[in-house]
């Protein structure tokens, strides 16, 4: 595949920075929710604070929408992601509640592109648990088994079954969610806001939080908000201050790439009739979906660990886009002169459970986390399930399973950069013998004078 003219992206390939942005904190002000953060977690929560009567002020450090909520491979996912097989194992009376918070955060997003009338490309297709290997199907089956038992509504299929390419096995659709342009989701989102009676503050670093004289005071460099309540909203930037809980979260880099367009001919001779979404079973997963602009976006395959706050902004890696561009070459043969357009990535949260989570600080602030790769879907559903508890003073049954009584989080295994790397590096010798067992299928179909199959 060829990766010789890529443009790397500082933001996003999906849509361009906005042009209308809010202006900035230049003074003191008081209201009675803060939220921080404006990606689809924090944009819900205000949107909904703001719909249910609530004054409410958002602060983002560059415009809503900058960070992750732009930026990803616009999989909504109705189903859990992470080791299902280990989640299962560690949290197995949870199971059906949290299959009931990820379906319904999948048809939270619908509503929302309905309600806002959202141009974002959505397609209800589902997306598959797409297997490489013999031993990923097995995965794959094991898993659709959990998932059906907690009430997730999945099915299992050939590639032919699933209309995904002949290039993968076959898999498991979540026949709930969809792709879509996450740019143009959430950009759809933030004008829905900026048209909302919250007050909207962009290009607004906070730099503290703190509480002080019966409120919380959110400190930003030419002006103070003072809260009754405060939202934590920020995903993997959430570690920049004292009062967040320690391990939280840490905080993952991760890409995505984009073809050029490709001749319609070509994409339907791949058999991908279903236009499903894919993700693979290895460790760390490889993303493939087809897009309105006849190319195919595909990225991750490689986790790497943010080491310091304040996060830094970055650009994919060439190294790291060459060798997604080798393994679209493998899932795609008949595509691998098509070379890479663009490549972008950005900055995710991944918990020591793997599960999004949410709770609360005192009687004031309260903080999410509804990432691990997944929050496209469920963090716009958290986010407005805050808003609804800081109304209502109710958790809903969806919040509720991801509550965490005390802010106290272990340490997260296998997340330091040599874990990291071990991680991959068990992926890339599955991949090494199953390539080496595929060749040697062929090479005796050969011998035996028997077509090729996918
Ligand atoms: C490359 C990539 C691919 C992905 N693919 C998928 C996918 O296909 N499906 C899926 O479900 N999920 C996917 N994800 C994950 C998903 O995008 C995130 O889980 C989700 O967008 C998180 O939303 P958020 O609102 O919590 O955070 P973000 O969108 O990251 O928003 C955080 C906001 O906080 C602001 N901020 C940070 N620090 C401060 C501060 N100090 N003061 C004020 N504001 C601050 C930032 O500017 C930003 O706007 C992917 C993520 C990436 C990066």
């Amino acid at each position: 595949m060829n990766t010789d003219h890529v443009d790397y992206e500082e933001f996003s390939g999906w849509v361009d920075p906005p042009a209308d942005l809010a202006p900035a904190l230049t003074k003191d002000l008081s209201c009675d929710v803060a939220v921080i953060g404006g990606g689809l977690n924090g944009m819900s929560t205000a949107l909904r604070l703001a719909e249910r009567g609530r004054d409410v002020v958002l602060l983002d450090a560059e415009f809503c929408g900058h960070g992750a909520s732009s930026r990803n491979a616009g999989q909504v996912a109705g189903a859990l992601g992470g080791d299902i097989q280990l989640l299962n194992m560690l949290y197995r009376k949870k199971m059906p509640a949290l299959s009931r918070f990820t379906e319904r955060a999948a048809h939270n997003v619908e509503n929302l592109i309905e309600k806002f009338d959202v141009d974002c490309d959505y397609e209800p297709t589902g997306n598959v648990f797409a297997a490489v290997s013999r031993g990923q199907l097995g995965r794959v089956r094991r898993v659709a088994k959990i998932l059906q038992r907690g009430g997730t509504h999945v099915e299992l299929g050939s590639s032919e079954e699933l209309g995904i390419p002949r290039g993968f096995l076959g898999g498991m659709r979540e026949l709930d969610g969809g792709i879509m342009n996450p740019g143009r989701f959430t950009l759809g989102l933030r004008r829905a806001l900026l048209s909302s009676d919250a007050r909207v503050f962009e290009r607004t670093k906070v730099v503290d939080v703190t509480r002080r004289g019966g409120q919380v005071v959110i400190s930003t460099p030419r002006g103070e908000v003072r809260a009754n309540k405060a939202v934590l909203a920020t995903n993997a930037f959430a570690g920049e201050w004292d009062i967040t809980p320690p391990r939280l979260s840490v905080p993952i880099w991760v890409i995505e790439v984009e073809t050029e367009p490709i001749d319609p001919e070509r994409l339907a001779a791949l058999g991908w009739t279903s236009r499903s979404g894919l993700v693979t079973q290895h460790n760390i997963m490889e993303n493939y979906r087809l897009t309105s602009r006849n190319t195919i976006v595909f990225g991750v395959r490689r986790l790497e660990r943010g080491t310091r706050y304040p996060l830094p902004p970055k650009k994919a890696d060439p190294a790291l886009v060459e060798e997604l561009g080798q393994a679209f070459a493998m899932r795609f043969p008949a595509l691998s002169d098509v070379a890479v357009d663009r490549a972008w990535g950005g900055w995710i949260a991944i918990t020591s459970s793997w599960l999004p989570l949410a709770g609360q600080l005192g009687e004031d602030i309260f903080y999410s986390i509804a990432c691990n790769g997944h929050g496209l879907a469920q963090a716009p559903y958290v986010g407005s399930l805050m808003a609804d508890l800081i109304v209502d003073g109710r958790r809903h049954e969806d919040l509720e399973v991801l509550w965490r009584k005390k802010p106290r989080f272990p340490r997260p295994m296998m997340m330091g950069p040599l874990g990291l790397r071990t991680i991959w590096a068990v992926d890339r010798f599955n991949d090494l013998v199953n390539g080496s067992r595929r060749n040697a299928r062929k090479g005796s179909m050969h011998r035996d004078g028997v077509a090729e199959g996918g």
